[in-house]
């Protein structure tokens, strides 16, 4: 009956409604989980959408489809795309609720929001037709849409924080702290402009969008039950939020995050149409807000759980959900802003070892390097100069401690490498503050990979800067860039593994205080692939058989600063099977894991190395003078200045975007861009300190100025970590994937 009243009901009031024959009014729910029920209306060739309240009592302010009736009609007539309404109904005599029709357009709709069933570059024009619809919806007038008093006034962003605050302590089931924190940084962080109101969508998804069939326009934006008027960028962030979804949360809600377009892509397009600066000020608080509010709604799908009421066959799942939400939103408040912003605690970190290094570290450089030039030829070549001891104790007590490592800084890879380029100014600091190669790597190593009572032997007494360690994985018989070519073997005898073998360019390895070394070597499987042969092994330094054969001279320094780089001789070296790294033949998986942040942050030192020439270089060239001028008045000289001043930002730049790539997509994706950056920074470092040697002259090569130990071991950097032509095919096989990958899409 209701299909029938309904039938003659649009007979009679709907313009174009076909009125024969009659009783051929075809109904169909659709399934997708709108909270107003939505219904595909068909009669003689015609199709139309109903939607309508659903049935039983409602929360007072949900449900109105009288307000979306209102909003798209607005929206319609202003030439936003929208689905045209046709017809409102206030009777509830007709289908039992109010209801609206409006018209059926034809299009894609995606409900999966990686769009897996398109190709790289469609899913880019989609998504920037999208955002290009949400600027546009967020341009309009109130007054001239007719829209006044739609919403409820101006304070949009406290009132959200507040109710799902209010909503989250209602069915919270457990103390999650990083929830509370996150509400409080909330409430006291409001943005000034909390008064700027627009139309707002408050669901504005891809899935709520319907593009034309063939082409990446959008026809509608559906499902407007939440619109109202707020702030602006609220929309944004929600939109965009995906993009810092955590990947611990898989296969609830947004688990798969986009990589093309980027975020900065989406945002700046939306940027551009509304002609606002990209800086987007406080865009930090809507994301957070966005993770609140979406830790809030999981809460409440469990909440509902618990008491029976929930709809979703997963929704004991969703407790699970709403303590990484909430932290994400967290560290999300803590970025300063869009583009490599520092956390508050990594701006902290920084100023203070800023203060640090002027305070103690700058006064001590003279005396640290005088003991090394003296020490050079006695005995005591190898040992640590007490003031470098006393400062590590300073650095320790003050908490400048361990900064590299992110679960025992707490800081991101994009806090920390900008302290990195801090350290990277004097060569020796990086070891005041424990944050030294090798023994990052290692301890890096251990931590991840390291079994419980590995970790107590080995990583704690690093992590405390009571002993050092070594890294042993190049030969001097094979090409080691290849490090399939590896001859040394480590085969199991009982309860023992056996090692024999030559290393090579072990650094460090000549401190006395270095007591273990992480050797690479081959374990007999011969059936494995190439990259399953090989296996990681701790090494005490003092085990019988280990033996140090003679320091490697780099460009005819010893480096004692790092503690010399090694040649090792392993010879029937017997440890515990239980010394192995996470098993047999996990050798190349550890070594992907150790190398990752570990090159940013040599990138970065060195960048900070690059500084340091570069204003030994301004000093150089304002004191002295050649034909009649001063030499930053030559001309060529003040281009060097240029040109290094633009190398120094480039590199810094892409190693930023790496560090935050690292932050957020995890080691491995960011593989092209740790590559990238491991090429780009030496060069660009060595182009600097080459051009500092220059203005300084013959001194730029003595021992009076730093420049010409930098250049030795900068120079280093395009071997070390694997040579720049494996990092250079290593990008080009990355870049040929992509490509071929929006080759694919475009046929
Ligand atoms: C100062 C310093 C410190 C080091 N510290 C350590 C350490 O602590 N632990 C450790 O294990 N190792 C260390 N190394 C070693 C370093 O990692 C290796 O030198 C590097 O991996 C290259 O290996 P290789 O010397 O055997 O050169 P090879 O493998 O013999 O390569 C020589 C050259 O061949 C070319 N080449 C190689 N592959 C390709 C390719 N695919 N395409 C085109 N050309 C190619 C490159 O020009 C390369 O430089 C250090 C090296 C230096 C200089």
């Amino acid at each position: 009956t209701k299909t029938k009243n309904l039938e003659r009901y649009l007979g009679s009031r709907l313009p174009g409604f076909p009125r024969q024959p009659a009783g051929t009014l075809a109904v169909r729910q659709y399934s997708s989980g709108q909270s107003n029920p939505t219904f595909y209306l068909q009669k003689g060739g015609q199709a139309f959408v109903l939607r309508k309240k659903p049935h039983g009592p409602l929360l007072p302010r949900a449900h109105k489809v009288d307000r979306e009736y209102r909003v798209q009609k607005a929206l319609f007539s202003a030439g936003f795309p929208v689905p045209e309404p046709l017809l409102y109904c206030s009777d509830v005599s007709i289908i039992g609720t109010e209801f609206y029709v409006m018209q059926h357009v034809q299009g894609r709709i995606f409900r999966d929001i990686s769009l897996p069933e398109v190709g790289p570059a469609e899913r880019s024009a989609l998504y920037l037709a999208m955002i290009e619809t949400l600027a546009l919806l967020h341009s309009f007038d109130l007054q001239s849409l007719g829209l006044q008093g739609y919403g409820r006034g101006p304070g949009y962003c406290k009132r959200q924080v507040s109710t799902w605050k209010k909503q989250y302590d209602a069915a919270a089931h457990t103390d999650i702290p990083a929830m509370n924190k996150l509400a409080e940084w909330l409430a006291n962080n409001l943005p000034p402009d909390d008064s700027e109101e627009s139309l707002i969508h408050g669901d504005f998804r891809i899935d709520n969008i319907i593009f034309h069939p063939t082409q990446a326009r959008v026809l509608a934006v559906l499902d407007w039950e939440l619109s109202t008027t707020g702030h602006p960028l609220a929309d944004l962030a929600y939109t965009t939020q995906f993009y810092f979804w955590p990947a611990s949360i898989k296969g609830l809600g947004q688990g798969s995050i986009l990589e093309t377009p980027s975020f900065e892509e989406l945002v700046s397009t939306y940027c551009r149409c509304r002609r606002i600066s990209t800086t987007l000020s406080n865009f930090n608080f809507f994301l957070a807000l966005s993770y609140f509010k979406m830790a809030g709604i999981a809460q409440g799908v469990y909440a509902r759980y618990l008491i029976g009421n929930a709809s979703a066959e997963n929704s004991h799942e969703f407790a699970k959900v709403v303590k990484p939400l909430a932290e994400r939103g967290l560290e999300l408040s803590k970025r300063e802003n869009l583009l490599f912003h520092q956390s508050r605690k990594g701006q902290e970190i920084l100023l203070k070892v800023k203060q640090f290094m002027k305070q103690h570290i700058y006064p001590a450089e003279k005396e640290i390097i005088k003991y090394y030039t003296e020490c050079r030829n006695s005995e005591d070549r190898w040992k640590k100069p007490p003031l470098l001891e006393r400062l590590k104790e300073l650095a320790k007590a003050e908490g400048l401690w361990n900064l590299f490592l992110p679960d025992v800084s707490g800081l991101s890879q994009l806090d920390y490498a900008q302290i990195a380029e801090e350290t990277g100014r004097c060569v020796f600091a990086p070891e005041v503050f424990n944050c030294h190669a090798p023994d990052t790597g290692n301890m890096e190593v251990l931590h991840m990979y390291g079994t419980e009572e590995q970790k107590k032997e080995w990583l704690e007494p690093l992590l405390e800067g009571k002993i050092s360690s070594c890294f042993c994985m190049t030969e001097p018989d094979v090409a080691s860039s290849d490090a399939t070519n590896m001859q040394c073997t480590i085969e199991r005898e009982g309860n023992s593994y056996v090692i024999n073998g030559k290393k090579w360019w072990s650094s460090g390895a000549g401190n006395p205080n270095c007591k273990v070394a992480i050797v690479m070597g081959k374990t007999k499987n011969s059936s494995a692939s190439r990259y399953k042969q090989h296996s990681m092994i701790i090494v005490p330094m003092d085990t019988p058989g280990l033996k140090l054969i003679r320091p490697l001279s780099v460009f005819g320094y010893m480096d004692e600063i790092h503690g010399g780089h090694f040649e090792i001789h392993f010879n029937d070296v017997r440890v515990p099977v239980s010394n192995i790294i996470l098993g047999e033949g996990r050798g190349f998986e550890i070594a992907q894991g150790r190398l990752g942040p570990g090159r940013i942050h040599h990138c970065m030192r060195s960048l900070g190395a690059a500084e340091a020439a570069l204003e030994i270089l301004c000093q150089r060239a304002a004191q002295r003078q050649t034909f009649g001028k001063k030499l930053y008045q030559h001309e060529v000289v003040a281009h060097w200045i240029a040109e290094c001043r633009l190398s120094i930002e480039q590199a810094r730049l892409l190693t930023l975007q790496t560090a935050r790539k690292i932050d957020m997509l995890g080691n491995r994706r960011a593989r092209k861009e740790v590559a990238m950056t491991k090429v780009v920074v030496p060069r660009a470092v060595l182009k600097v300190i080459d051009c500092a040697v220059q203005v300084c002259g013959g001194a730029g090569v003595s021992q009076d100025f730093p420049l010409a130990f930098m250049f030795a071991y900068i120079r280093t950097l395009r071997l070390a970590d694997g040579p720049d032509e494996v990092h250079l095919s290593t990008i080009a096989r990355w870049e040929l994937l992509d490509q071929s990958k929006k080759l694919t899409a475009k046929i």
